[in-house]
């Protein structure tokens, strides 16, 4: 068994003209391009005037769902959305009859991974399952959260941008920035401020367009990173332990990774640069409503510091939570589920697993709290820990954490489209349902509002105005994630 302190995370009434919209970078590739890869036996809907009829929307923003509305989509972007006895279908449109379906904007998730944590170290590229079940699970945008294989997560980047890949758009993160004294052999250390300022900038020449910041970097070093990468023009986020929230933010760093479950701030005895051993316990201990804790809140608010909420990956260590469903579990090569469903079994009576019973309603708490006091909260998933975070299940689970949290399912979907989306620079294309945005739009059976279940049943996918067909696409990838 691993420790857990390693294996932890390691892991948008009227019609417009459609020539009046903006084209731009984020457009996706012509559709001839797309259909001519192998995965076109996915696609259900490539038309260029699509109308989907009386359906449910809630669009990402925040606001109030909708209902009986029309939404039409012409060449790839949103054109028209209203009540269905007012917009008028395009004539030559196909027409998708959504009653009893609700219509989301795609997902926009912050901390995903393009490999899977396989125990002992090894963490293998999953280059060619990710990405479509990323997709196939409503998640259209994604940034990842640290590389282990950096050109291979880049060029899958461009592959995917070109369209002979199927997948969300990525922003690929570097790297890990660690520090030393981290026992992961395909982590680098860095050696001080200048590695730091090489790394960053290497990278950034290779393509990759985010930064993080992980548990043994050293503030000396952290600087340099953060000053590279705004150098840059990019952002740089961090799942941190050496370095405390406090100290980072007052370094100037974007965002932070994990809530506040990783904060070392309020660490009994904390030595500067040093990541103390057990620290999520301390979480345990902290009263959440000491002056210290608002004034971390305040002071993180103040300085526009986006959190990530990752709860998903945090279920999985806490004992009394639900084991991952079937299908999530079926994608797994078999000796990847045995040691998932092992583990499980464990971490309902394992000691190390006990503090996370306190600790994770926390984490609900203080993400509220957060959001209240003004705070961005953005979503990922972190498919890592243990093996239970499974793409394509993934973001579907961390949406309804959110709205166990105490989110309205309005606050919890904005949480994980609009608010990713603005804070990766996208939100003029993607992010909510509006006229003129891509249409990155996920069906969903039933009223998630009513019920946020209803997520689980989201049976086609669009990305820029092409419907995938979600199921089969998961289907064909049944015991393979493990393998490629
Ligand atoms: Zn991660």
């Amino acid at each position: 068994m691993r420790p857990l302190s390693i294996l932890c995370l390691a892991l948008a009434l009227a019609g417009v003209s459609i020539s009046a919209l903006a084209q731009d970078d984020d457009d996706a590739p012509p559709l001839s391009t797309q259909t001519q890869s192998d995965d076109a036996k996915f696609i259900a809907y490539n038309e260029p005037t699509l109308a989907f009829t009386h359906a449910e929307i809630v669009d990402g923003t925040g606001a109030a769902p909708l209902f009986d509305q029309t939404l039409v989509v012409t060449n790839g972007r949103i054109a028209a959305i209203g009540p269905s006895a007012s917009v008028i279908v395009p004539s030559g449109a196909t027409a998708i009859d959504a009653h009893g379906q609700t219509l989301l904007p795609g997902f926009v998730m912050a901390h995903e991974h393009l490999f899977y944590a396989m125990g002992h170290g090894n963490y293998a590229s999953m280059l060619y399952s990710f990405p479509r079940l990323y997709l196939a699970g409503g998640t259209t945008t994604a940034r990842t959260g640290g590389s282990m294989s950096p050109y291979g997560d880049i060029n899958l980047k461009l592959a995917i941008d070109r369209g002979d890949a199927i997948g969300p758009d990525l922003d690929v993160t570097g790297p890990y920035l660690n520090g030393a004294g981290l026992p992961i052999l395909k982590m680098h250390a860095l050696t001080g401020p200048d590695d730091a300022t090489k790394t960053v900038n290497y990278w950034a020449d290779e393509g990759a367009t985010s930064f993080k910041a992980y548990t043994n970097i050293t503030r000396a070093e952290l600087k340099a990173a953060i000053d590279t990468v705004h150098a840059r023009g990019f952002k740089i986020t961090g799942h941190l332990c050496s370095v405390t929230y406090r100290e980072a933010a007052e370094l100037g760093i974007d965002n932070l990774e994990h809530g506040f479950a990783v904060m070392t701030d309020f660490y009994p005895g904390k030595q500067p640069d040093v990541c103390p051993p057990h620290s999520q316990t301390a979480l345990a201990d902290l009263d959440i409503h000491s002056a210290g804790m608002k004034s971390l809140i305040a002071l993180l608010v103040k300085r526009h510091v986006a959190l990530t909420s990752t709860l998903t990956v945090f279920e999985t260590f806490t004992p009394g939570r639900p084991e991952a469903p079937e299908g999530a579990r079926a994608l797994l090569i078999p000796e990847l589920r045995k040691y998932y469903e092992d583990n499980w079994t464990d971490t309902q009576t394992r000691d190390n697993n006990k503090p996370y019973a306190v600790i994770f309603p926390k984490m609900m708490k203080l993400e509220r709290m957060f959001v209240a006091a003004g705070g961005t909260l953005i979503s990922g998933t972190d498919p890592t820990g243990y093996g239970g975070v499974v793409p394509g299940y993934s973001a579907k689970r961390e949406v309804e954490l959110l709205v166990e949290a105490g989110f309205s399912f309005r606050q919890a979907l904005e949480i994980a489209t609009l608010n990713g989306a603005r804070f990766l620079g996208r939100d003029k294309n993607v992010g909510s349902l509006e006229i003129g945005k891509r249409a990155d739009i996920a069906i969903v059976t039933g009223d998630p509002v009513r019920d946020p279940t209803a997520v689980e049943h989201m049976p086609l996918v669009f990305k820029a105005g092409i419907g995938y067909r979600a199921d089969a696409i998961i289907e064909s990838l049944n015991g393979q994630v493990g393998l490629y």
